[in-house]
């Protein structure tokens, strides 16, 4: 007998209310296609007269919440027609990555409760790692004087792995949900130079979009996106580089300024602290009744949580050789390890299905 995991994973699956809610917006959209050249969303779209459960799920996914098309549009309220497809696109893209990684019931409540969810894990990590130092080992030179190699070794790898496991498998689910074909590497190419370059961030205008403000045109999300993201990709290969100073070369942390990690880490910690403090400005700014509400908590918590890493990490750069290393060093790595543990529950998923989407996208495109 054949067992269909996903339909185990997914029982019932009812259509949901938030998706009904954007087709019935996407088929007034289709009709009439004022937006056209503001995103990817609407030429996907308008390769279609009729949007499957996987279709909106798809175009929700390809959409950036950049709001130009509410702000051009002519059925907002108090019209009756009540467009507001950022918002609809937004609450589809939630469901769907609350549906697709396992255990959804997770993904809903760090959704609903962010802010004191990750306050509370990362507080516990703290004191679990202040509990490890307490008992720390007396032969540990640099950071290993606080924690032993191998608790931060087996701590990181597996809260790393776990992760990426869960996403890989809800990556699986959304593309057989949107009927994803064969991948080719022109597919991935095309998807990767969109990602690489956050095209869709400008708003479809050279003068940016107007998440924050209706009639302030500013490129300021896409360029705090981009220091995040190239921020995040030099930090990972910092730690990337420091694996394999510590394993191959046998050099261990804390490493001098002219060392790989830190020509990669510290520029990198700069880009992130700098695009999350403007990403959180933007989002304290911008309407929140144009993304999902019901997720603003989770999704600020995620930002905080991203930039008090980044910015914690400069500060222990900064503190090297004084005594505020301790305390620096345990908030920091508890800090990164709740990053990890709520990773496939947090805004952090929209990288890797945007990028899914992208690579669908550019499938459709292909055709
Ligand atoms: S958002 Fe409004 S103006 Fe734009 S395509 Fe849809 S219905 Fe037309
Ligand atoms: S909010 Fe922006 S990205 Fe989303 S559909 Fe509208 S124009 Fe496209």
């Amino acid at each position: 007998m054949q067992i269909d995991i996903f339909a185990l994973a997914n029982p019932g699956d009812p259509q949901g209310t938030a998706t009904q809610e954007a087709r019935r917006q996407l088929d007034i959209c289709n009709a009439c296609r004022y937006c056209e050249g503001y995103c990817s969303v609407f030429p996907a779209m308008t390769l279609s007269r009729a949007f499957s459960d996987g279709d909106v799920t798809q175009l929700a996914n390809l959409c950036h919440n950049c709001r130009g098309c509410y702000y051009a549009c002519q059925y907002t309220e108090p019209h009756e027609f009540k467009l507001n497809l950022p918002r609809a696109l937004a609450e589809v893209r939630v469901e769907s990555w609350e549906k697709f990684i396992w255990p959804s019931g997770l993904a809903h409540l760090f959704q609903k409760s962010g802010v004191s969810l990750a306050g509370a894990l990362a507080t516990g990590i703290a004191l679990l790692f202040a509990v490890a130092y307490a008992m720390r080992p007396e032969s540990g030179q640099g950071f290993y004087a606080v924690l032993s190699h191998t608790l931060m070794a087996t701590l990181f790898s597996v809260a790393s792995l776990l992760p990426l496991v869960l996403v890989s498998v809800g990556l699986w689910r959304y593309w057989r949900y949107v009927g994803g074909d064969r991948i080719t590497l022109q597919h991935l190419r095309d998807a990767l130079v969109d990602a690489g370059k956050l095209k869709n961030l400008s708003g479809g205008s050279a003068k940016g979009c107007n998440y924050e403000k209706q009639d302030r045109f500013t490129m300021a999300r896409r360029w705090a996106h981009h220091g995040v993201m190239w921020g995040f990709l030099l930090c990972f290969a910092s730690t990337a580089s420091a694996t394999v100073l510590h394993y191959v070369m046998g050099m261990e942390a804390p490493y001098p300024l002219i060392s790989v990690p830190k020509l990669l880490g510290v520029p990198g910690g700069v880009l992130m602290t700098l695009g999350g403090i403007v990403l959180i400005g933007l989002k304290v700014r911008a309407e929140k009744s144009l993304g999902a509400p019901a997720v603003w908590g989770g999704e600020m918590a995620f930002v905080l949580l991203l930039t008090a890493i980044a910015a914690s990490g400069i500060a222990l750069y900064c503190a090297t050789g004084t005594a505020a290393v301790r305390p620096l060093l345990i908030g920091h790595l508890g800090a990164i390890l709740a990053f990890y543990l709520t990773l496939p529950f947090t805004k952090m998923v929209h990288m890797f299905f945007r990028l899914a989407a992208l690579v669908r996208d550019a499938q459709t495109r292909a055709r």
